[in-house]
């Protein structure tokens, strides 16, 4: 970030927010890691409530799950009650008439009849029989009409039956066997000992059940319509299945064991229901989505927010770095509003005018550093800027510093503009010119003597012209005045005649006081001034300084000026050292030519509104690889020239806004000077 130089810590600079926004003050180191903490918050807490939503739509669906097996669990015991509560009360309905058999005789019809009642109990006993030991074929053989004669006994396998036999006798009580598969598909067989028969061999009541329509029989209609209900031994081997709405989805299961006396079986339950997944995997699907939504939002927050702070940070050096600018700037610097108050100033600017920055923010006009004797002008400018008729040209006045002094400056206005290229107000810069108002006098008072150094020579080159110039009044005078003295002496002489030899002296007096006048006042140091000025007297004046050198060189000399010329506005003594230059240096050129060509001609005549003076000779000519450089300082090619006549003359047209130049012609050449009409 660019720091202003030489002005650490100037913080309590003011400025104007629609100058230049005051920078944000920068954190506090320490809060790094709250800066950290405030970036990933949000993503933090947005994970947290994703990971919260997922767990709680698991949770329900895992509830949803406990419930569902709970319910399975009950049913699946109550069933097993159903189940075990038949085959228990089987059990002991034959144990009744075992024991009826065991402790005394009963006539085959009796007991055919009770094992008929026997069988209708329940549709899962399909037969019962009274079998003797050693016997092959059962004593007596019932069977329920349903099987429709079939044999029942003799498709059970035997070794079945033998087993729950010696099962029985052993516990002599009523006992099942283990569950078998048959044709007509799976059985049971209950067997209770009978007794002794006649002959001392052991009989028994063996009774045969169908598992399968146990379950028909036991398990409810509704529970069989959503479950599966299988029964199988102990070794798992499935014995009978009831599915009527079809196989379990093995989601929900349960299996528990059904103790009947002698044997065990084991009862499983498989509902057909699927997980309730299609809701939970919504919700997920859902909670997913609105997570990527909300990480999406995030981070064009976050992106947004960091191209912001980036901007931020961009605009903060740039104000820094404007501000660096604007105190290291030498130049004063001033934004006002649109009402003309002043928003902003730089250093630079409250040092030029010896006030504070804070004493000049917010004042609006008149200015404290106004002159109390420009205030209209200081006013028609502000307004004329205001309107937004100022134009970019510089503009020159004085300024006032709170001592009082005064100092010229220059002030160049620019329209200052906001962001959405609004005008909000002024911008100035101000430059003090002192220095250069100074070194303006400095050079001009080096002209100036250049100038009169310039006269002194050209006058010392006409010394001895001008010795023999004024020979001749003073000559004259002396023999006019010894005319007189003679005549005084030799006493005939009239009043008149002495007064008119007096008169001639006089008037050859006087014309050597005109010479050494003009002499005086041509050397004499002057400040330059401005009047209106005759040509035809201008070139009058010179004529006589000019003769002096046009005789010593013998050049004849012409004036042409055009009737009812306008006058020139200027320095008369300034003009005629131009003229008198451009003279001599045209006499000079001449110098080496056959005396006939020795011609010089001055005219003057209009260009339009301006005044054009030339001066024409039939010298040397000027050398084309010269016409450069004869007005350059110091160029001569004249052993004893100074080389700055041309130079001086120029700047001294120039001074008058007037034009300086050449032609060169085929037998010589001709310099003009073009003066702008008076005013
Ligand atoms: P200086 O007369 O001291 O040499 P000037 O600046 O008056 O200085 O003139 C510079 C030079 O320009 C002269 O030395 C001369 O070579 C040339 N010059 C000026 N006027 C004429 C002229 N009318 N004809 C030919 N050359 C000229």
């Amino acid at each position: 970030m660019p720091v202003a130089d030489g002005a650490p810590g100037r913080d309590d600079r003011r400025v104007s927010t629609a100058a230049l926004p005051p920078p944000a003050a920068s954190p506090p180191s320490g809060s790094r890691l709250w800066r950290l903490m405030r970036w990933w918050m949000p993503v933090v807490i947005g994970g947290l409530l994703l990971g919260a939503t997922s767990f709680l739509v698991n949770l329900s669906s895992v509830q949803e799950r406990g419930e569902a097996n709970d319910q399975l669990v009950t049913d699946t015991q109550w069933v097993r009650q159903s189940l075990q509560f038949q085959l228990e009360h089987d059990a002991e309905a034959l144990e009744l008439i075992g024991s009826d058999l065991r402790t005394g005789a009963m006539a085959p019809a009796a007991l055919e009849a009770r094992l008929r009642v026997f069988l209708r109990r329940g549709r899962e006993s399909l037969s019962a029989s009274l079998v003797e030991a050693g016997q092959a074929a059962p004593l007596l053989d019932v069977r329920d009409a349903s099987v429709g004669g079939q044999d029942i006994l003799a498709t059970v396998p035997a070794v079945f039956i033998e087993a729950a036999m010696e099962r029985a006798a052993r516990q002599s009580e009523g006992t099942f066997g283990q569950p078998f598969t048959a044709t007509w598909g799976a059985g049971l067989v209950l067997v209770v000992p009978a007794g002794l028969g006649p002959t001392g061999a052991r009989r028994t009541l063996v009774a045969v059940f169908s598992l399968e329509r146990l379950l028909e029989e036991m398990v409810p209609w509704t529970f069989a319509q959503s479950h599966e209900v299988i029964v199988s031994d102990v070794t798992n081997t499935v014995k009978a299945r009831r599915a009527s709405a079809g196989a379990g989805r093995g989601i929900y299961t349960h299996q528990v064991a059904l103790d009947v006396p002698g044997t065990t079986l084991i009862l499983r339950t498989n509902s057909v229901k699927g997980p309730p997944d299609w809701i939970a995997n919504v919700l997920r699907g859902g909670v997913i989505a609105l997570a990527f939504f909300l990480f999406w939002s995030l981070y064009a927050l976050w992106a947004d927010v960091r191209r912001r702070v980036k901007a931020e940070n961009r605009l903060r050096d740039e104000v820094a770095f404007r501000r660096a600018m604007g105190d290291s700037a030498v130049i004063g610097l001033r934004a006002r509003d649109m009402e003309g108050r002043v928003t902003f100033v730089n250093p630079a600017f409250a040092r030029m005018v010896g006030l504070s920055e804070e004493a000049l923010v917010g004042r609006t006009p008149p200015m404290p550093y106004w002159t109390p004797e420009r205030l209209d002008e200081y006013q028609e400018r502000v307004e004329r800027v205001l309107s937004g008729q100022a134009s970019a040209a510089p503009f020159e006045t004085v300024f006032q510093r709170a001592d009082g002094t005064r100092f010229p400056v220059v002030i160049y206005d620019a329209p200052l503009m906001d962001a959405d290229g609004k005008q909000v107000g002024w911008m100035s810069s101000i430059i003090d010119v002192t220095e250069e108002k100074k070194a303006e006098e400095r050079e001009r008072q080096q002209q100036e003597r250049l100038q009169t150094a310039a006269r002194l020579t050209t006058m010392g080159e006409m010394a001895s012209s001008l010795a023999h110039e004024l020979n001749q009044p003073l000559g004259a005078i002396t023999s006019y005045l010894t005319g007189s003295i003679n005549l005084l002496e030799k006493g005939d002489v009239s009043k008149e005649e002495l007064a008119a030899a007096l008169a001639k002296a006089s008037a050859q007096a006087q014309r050597a006081g005109q010479v050494i006048r003009r002499v005086h006042e041509f050397v004499r140091k002057q400040e330059p001034k401005r009047v209106p000025v005759e040509v035809t007297a201008l070139l009058d004046d010179c004529r006589a300084l000019i003769d002096l050198q046009a005789r010593r060189d013998g050049v004849r000399v012409a004036v042409t000026v055009e009737p009812d010329l306008p006058p020139v506005y200027g320095d008369p003594v300034l003009l005629e050292q131009v003229i008198l230059n451009l003279t001599r240096n045209g006499i000079d050129a001449m110098a080496g030519c056959p005396p006939e060509r020795r011609r010089l001609e001055i005219s003057a005549a209009r260009l339009g509104a301006w005044v054009r003076i030339a001066v024409r000779d039939y010298g040397s000519g000027i050398d084309e690889s010269l016409a450069e450089q004869v007005f350059s300082p110091f160029f001569t090619t004249k052993s004893e020239g100074m080389g700055m006549g041309l130079s001086i003359c120029r700047s001294i047209i120039e001074l008058h806004d007037g034009r300086l130049g050449f032609r060169r012609l085929a037998d010589g050449t001709e310099f003009h000077l073009q003066l702008p009409p008076g005013q």
